[in-house]
């Protein structure tokens, strides 16, 4: 099929290589002339592993370019993505400008049917207002569908190639016929094609997401009342998770949600809700404990060292998880702020999002060119994203490295008796 993508960023542009992958066509718009000219040279503009090969590959087999020319692509295309950003607006709702721009764009370049599939995470009622925004710039005959995606940064390429299910969001039959065969060899392994109506589609990717950042949020509070009354909250996860009805997924505590999504999606829920005056009270409780818990590791060092006044913070992980470099919202960024603030100096490193980091800081804090020369004559180390290549660390290198050996563990990577028997004092979230 001809596609056309627009929006090139973590979903558009792992979209657009993947949809290639699977032979179609697939033209890939962004408005961002230098982020084309990346594309264009064969470079990524992000990190996200396997997707340098995946673009390399189909770019060689021309079934994957890449313009700033949103209304050629179109014209070239009978379905086509929008998969731009949904960022938070002032009141806390999807700021939809992105979108609806583009679905204006769209009617003007018209040239006979096409398939127009939301893919960017946006309120109930969304379909219908692109729908409007069309028609009242062409003649031509569209289909508005809406297409939520699930796919997570650090395993995007797997998730988008074999899904847990596809929502589709469709009214009427021309364009649920061409969503299915399209996804048809993305869901040859028996995955689920939910075929529904937009409005319930829409809200599928809130739902799910509230309700991952609930699982964070309660787990994030029963380990700290662990830590207020002497409990292990690996062996509460533990005994919790073996429930079938429960389960061992994202139950582990941390320093809080962080990401494009989680957060931005939280508030949107909060907001479109509000309008139809309900207030969504669990998910008000998920944001202010969320909130809360990205300073906590912070007061935990703050009560441990007392004044951080020209005392040296190590910081390993910048990004709001591993295998990704972004920083958007990450819990990095208020806890070194909080750092900072306290008189601190920081020496931070990440594997990959060092670059994202020096945009946020510039040159408030240091960057080590590796996890150990972070820690060189450090008060404390601050673990906040749990990268593998900080799991089975040289212990008795880093003590050497650190002037007062002591960690801080926000991800709960090390198991606390061995840690102290290598001689560091060892603080994590909800185990004694
Ligand atoms: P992003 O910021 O990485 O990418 C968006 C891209 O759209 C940018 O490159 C931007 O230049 C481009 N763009 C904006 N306006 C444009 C226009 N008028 N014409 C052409 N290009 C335009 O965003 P993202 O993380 O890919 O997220 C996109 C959407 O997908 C959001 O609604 C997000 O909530 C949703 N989503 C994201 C993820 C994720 O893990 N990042 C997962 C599922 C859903």
């Amino acid at each position: 099929m001809k596609i056309a993508v627009v929006g090139s960023g973590y979903v558009g542009l792992v979209a657009g290589a993947c949809l290639a992958e699977n032979g179609n066509e697939v033209i890939c718009i962004d408005k961002d002339p230098a982020k084309v000219r990346t594309l264009q040279r064969g470079k990524i503009p992000i990190y996200e592993p396997g997707l340098e090969e995946l673009v390399r590959r189909n770019r060689a087999e021309k079934r994957l370019t890449f313009t700033t020319e949103l209304a050629r692509g179109a014209r070239a295309s009978q379905i086509i993505f929008i998969a731009v950003g949904t960022p938070t607006g002032e009141d806390g709702s999807a700021d939809l400008q992105h979108v609806l721009g583009v679905a204006r764009d769209l009617g003007r370049a018209m040239n006979g049917y096409k398939v127009v599939v939301n893919k960017s995470t946006v309120p109930v009622g969304t379909a219908a207002r692109v729908r409007k925004t069309i028609a009242a710039e062409t003649k031509h005959p569209f289909s508005v569908v809406s297409n939520p995606e699930f796919l997570k940064q650090g395993a995007a390429i797997d998730d988008f190639m074999k899904p847990d299910r596809v929502v589709i969001g469709a009214e009427d039959e021309r364009a649920a016929g061409l969503m299915r065969e399209l996804y048809a060899p993305f869901t040859r392994t028996g995955a689920p094609i939910m075929l529904m109506d937009c409005a319930s589609a829409e809200l599928c990717k809130y739902a799910a997401n509230a309700m991952l950042a609930t699982r964070i949020s309660f787990m994030n509070e029963v380990a700290n009342v662990c830590d207020a009354m002497g409990a292990d909250v690996d062996q509460v996860r533990r005994a919790v998770a073996s429930d079938k009805r429960i389960g061992p997924s994202f139950l582990f505590p941390g320093v809080g949600y962080g990401g494009s999504c989680f957060p931005k999606d939280v508030k949107a829920m909060l907001r479109f809700a509000a309008t139809a005056d309900y207030d969504f009270q669990i998910l008000r409780a998920v944001e202010s404990v969320n909130e809360r818990q990205k300073l906590r590791l912070l007061t935990k060092v703050q009560s441990h060292l007392g004044s951080l006044k020209k005392k040296t913070i190590a910081v390993w992980g910048l990004a709001f998880k591993p295998r990704t470099d972004d920083m958007r919202e990450a819990p990095a960024v208020p806890l070194i702020k909080g750092l900072l603030d306290a008189g601190a100096t920081v020496r931070a490193y990440d594997p990959e999002a060092m670059k994202v980091a020096k945009g946020i800081f510039g040159n408030r804090i240091a960057y080590a060119p590796n996890s150990y020369a972070a820690l060189e004559g450090a008060d404390a180390l601050l673990i906040v994203t749990e990268w593998n290549e900080f799991r089975e660390p040289d212990f008795i290198r880093m003590r050497k490295l650190m002037k007062n050996p002591a960690i801080f563990d926000g991800r709960n990577i090390y198991n606390p008796q061995q840690i102290r028997a290598s001689g560091f004092e060892y603080l994590s979230m909800g185990r004694p």
